[in-house]
């Protein structure tokens, strides 16, 4: 029974490849320099994994930026708005690929960086690849190979990882011209065969092939082209034991074309999706050769394996098939998982959760440790699995996960709590009483978080200055903010948001249940990293979170002060979640402590609050099928947590980052009474979408983009607003930019405000006086 691993983290421990990149990127190291850094964090990956006695290492699962972009390299599908940088000495191949990324805008040169993705339903970003109708590929980057023998070079025969044809080309965007991205197979595949058979030559012996694309639903063509890729390989190269890699859910309708396919490996994601083992055990179909990697190490979350759970699929499955044709792996690449547990030190928040918890070196322990397991008679004898079963009980009888308050709270819970007293167009009425103008502006919550704002938080928690002082900080910030808002002439004003770092991480460290590592970092894209919090127990708000600094920043304006709060879906998709209930149920715990904020806002005077749900839709599951399970809970956790408040208070609400046209209805159910959403670079496209659906609460479509440093004109603002009054009625629409603005700096944001401002009053004048 072999052991192998889908991939490892490739930042480093201390994020290393973080900091070498980033100084490359200034100029502050040569790309020697950067080279060295990524080798010694590969040789170190190998022989952790060595160490740890994994049978088959990953290579090529290093990476500067993505592996799709790498992909994208090595096959040579380099967009034409580059061509420029190709041929110049003194670009680099780095370089042209780290402007593909990252975009260049040097001597005479600006050329705009590739499109960036989630990848599937993590949050890992990728680049999309862009293809055109006469697009070519050739190999163009040794990189596979060259890691490949980079580790020969160490005595490990590694598992080279590539992303399947299939599944790069359905990550990518036709760009140019009408064809479908997947009739480029014929033209790609030449290319996958070279470099097979590099590797074949150099002395590969499995090479792991991930086609994920498998875990959504495809079509018949996209089915068909399986086919016709993995038969090629096997009829090239016969000896090549192939692993296919699915991961992140089951393979659904896809199973029979998985079943298909003449590979030597099938990896299956049993944390996702435990059901299919049975079936594909039962299915009668499974090849007589074929070998199942059984993914029973989750490489998504921190959680410490149950060997006693994970042996029984093992068990089950070498009962019908033998030993022999069995590996044992973690779920997915290990990319999604926090590096080392161990680099947290003793004084770590985490302390007490500590003995539940399994980053990705650990896991390749576990996965070790579960292969040897489930090959002896008596394992209740084996330290390692008594330590195990004492970890999982402990956690699972533990008073820090179960908190009988939270219990009996949850099952008071009932239908009509998750409703407003009236409904919409009643309310509307209500909250005449706020007194706003038509059109009003607000913005998304966040002012520019400066250098000075993060050096200060930086200081308290270094303890070089006192609370006291970092506190009047703060007060002076959001006075100052406040003060300016009135000058430019927003309508309704926010505190600005200056004593929080992350949305998500504000709300936790005043939560019970939740604790932070110090060193959990996660890639996110590129160089950029976030360290999720992790939610291990019962969600408890012991007091108010936001109160102080909405009442204060209220205190010192007669205009409205909108309150800001991060929704339960986000929360719950930003962080480790618990895998011992339901997302639903963590989900739900969430949106009660929100829901008490919500309705201590409203008793503190606070007129309009704001609760932000981002990440709504990326937590849509990858099969269509199970949409409606979802987006039904994440509907009701939303309502949950703002329908405690009067007809008069306004709940607003806001979006970005995504489409929303495939869940446009479930966006009505939530009920805000206003809904802020990322617009501006579509060109209020979206906009259609709520039009055609005919949206019933108010809009505030982002009129500018805040992604870009850019200053916006009022005419420009004015056109698309007018834009926007043509699909919907004026008396709905709200003006504001498209996200918070902390990313921004003051003078810019002063400028594009005031245009704003400007634009709704311009529009105010023209429905009051028509021509
Ligand atoms: N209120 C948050 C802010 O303005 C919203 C951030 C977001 O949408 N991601 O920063
Ligand atoms: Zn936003």
């Amino acid at each position: 029974m072999k052991t192998h691993n889908l991939g490892y983290p490739r930042m480093g421990s201390h994020r290393q490849l973080k900091r070498a990149c980033e100084r490359y990127w200034a100029g502050r190291i040569t790309n020697d320099e950067l080279q060295s850094t990524a080798r010694t964090l590969r040789h170190q990956h190998w022989q952790l994994q060595q160490e740890a006695g994994i049978d088959l290492i990953p290579s090529n699962d290093f990476s500067f930026y993505d592996q799709v972009l790498d992909m994208t390299l090595a096959v040579g599908a380099v967009p034409e708005r580059y061509a420029p940088l190709q041929g110049r000495e003194e670009i680099t191949d780095l370089d042209l690929y780290f402007a593909m990324a990252r975009g260049y805008q040097r001597d005479d040169l600006d050329i705009t960086a590739m499109e960036m993705t989630k990848w599937f339903d993590t949050n890992y970003h990728f680049i999309v690849p862009e293809f055109q109708r006469d697009q070519t590929f050739q190999l163009t980057s040794t990189k596979i190979l060259d890691e490949f023998n980079e580790a020969q070079a160490m005595g490990i025969v590694t598992k080279p990882v590539i992303i399947g044809p299939v599944t790069y080309l359905w990550l990518g965007k036709e760009k140019e011209g009408d064809f479908h991205r997947v009739e480029l197979l014929d033209r790609l595949l030449p290319v996958y065969h070279q470099i097979l058979k590099s590797l074949v030559e150099a002395g590969a012996v499995y090479v792991q092939l991930d086609e994920p694309c498998l875990a959504n639903n495809l079509s018949e063509r996209e089915r068909q082209a399986l086919q016709v890729a993995y038969q090629s390989f096997q009829q090239k190269f016969p000896q090549l034991k192939i692993i296919l890699a699915n991961y992140f859910d089951c393979y659904g309708d896809n199973l029979s074309t998985a079943l298909s396919l003449p590979v030597h490996t099938l990896h299956l994601d049993l944390v996702r999706c435990p059901s299919q083992l049975d079936d594909i055990l039962d299915s009668g179909k499974l090849p007589e050769k074929t070998t199942l990697s059984l993914g029973v190490v989750d490489g998504r979350n921190i959680w410490k394996n149950d060997y006693e759970q994970s042996l029984q699929p093992i068990r089950q499955t070498t009962n019908r098939i033998g030993t022999e044709r069995v590996m044992i792996a973690p779920s997915c690449s290990l990319l999604h998982a926090p590096a080392d547990l161990n680099s947290e030190s003793g004084t770590s928040k985490i302390s007490s959760i500590r003995p539940w918890l399994a980053f990705a070196k650990q896991k390749l322990t576990e996965v070790v440790t579960l292969s040897q397991l489930a090959q002896i008679e008596d394992r209740t004898q084996q330290p390692a699995y008594q330590e195990n079963q004492r970890a999982i009980q402990t956690r699972r009888d533990s008073p820090l996960v179960h908190r009988t308050e939270v219990q009996q709270r949850m099952a008071t819970v009932t239908e009509a709590d998750a409703q407003r007293q009236s409904p919409f167009a009643h309310r509307k009425v209500q909250q005449q009483s706020l007194n706003l103008p038509q059109f009003p502006t607000t913005t998304i919550g966040s002012f520019p978080q400066t250098k000075e704002v993060r050096q200060q938080r930086a200081k308290f928690k270094k303890n070089e200055i006192t609370e006291e002082q970092y506190l009047s900080f703060l007060h002076q910030e959001t006075e100052r903010a406040i003060r300016w808002q009135e000058d430019v002439g927003l309508d309704v004003l926010v505190h600005g948001e200056f004593e929080r770092n992350d949305m998500v991480e504000h709300f936790g460290e005043q939560l019970e249940g939740f604790a932070f590592t110090e060193l959990g970092w996660v890639q996110s894209y590129g160089s950029r990293c976030v360290k999720p919090p992790i939610i291990y127990g019962d969600v408890l708000r012991p007091t108010p979170m936001t109160v102080e600094w909405t009442t204060y920043a209220q205190s010192l304006t007669p205009r409205l002060v909108k309150g800001m709060l991060t929704g339960p879906v986000t929360i719950l998709q930003w962080s480790f979640v618990r895998d011992d209930q339901p997302r639903a149920t963590t989900c739900t715990q969430i949106a009660l402590a929100i829901r008490d904020e919500v309705t201590d806002l409203e008793q503190a005077g606070i007129r309009v609050i704001q609760v932000d749900e981002p990440a709504l839709r990326e937590g849509l599951p990858l099969h269509q099928a199970d949409w409606g399970e979802y987006l039904r809970w994440a509907v009701q956790t939303f309502r949950l947590a703002t329908s405690s408040v009067s007809d008069e208070t306004q709940i607003h609400t806001h979006m970005c980052y995504s489409e929303f046209n495939d869940i446009i209805e479930s966006i009505a159910a939530l009920d805000a009474d206003v809904i802020t959403i990322e617009c501006s670079r579509s060109q209020m496209e979206l906009l259609d979408t709520f039009a055609d659906f005919q949206y019933p609460n108010d809009i505030g479509p982002g009129v500018y983009d805040i992604h870009s440093p850019r200053v916006p004109s009022e005419t420009e603002i004015v056109q698309l607003l007018e834009k926007a009054q043509a699909v919907l009625p004026a008396s709905q629409l709200w003006v504001n930019p498209d996200c918070g603005l902390k990313t921004r700096g003051w003078n810019e944001t002063k400028h594009a405000l005031e245009a704003m401002v400007s634009a709704a009053q311009q529009l105010r004048q023209s429905i009051s006086e028509p021509v």
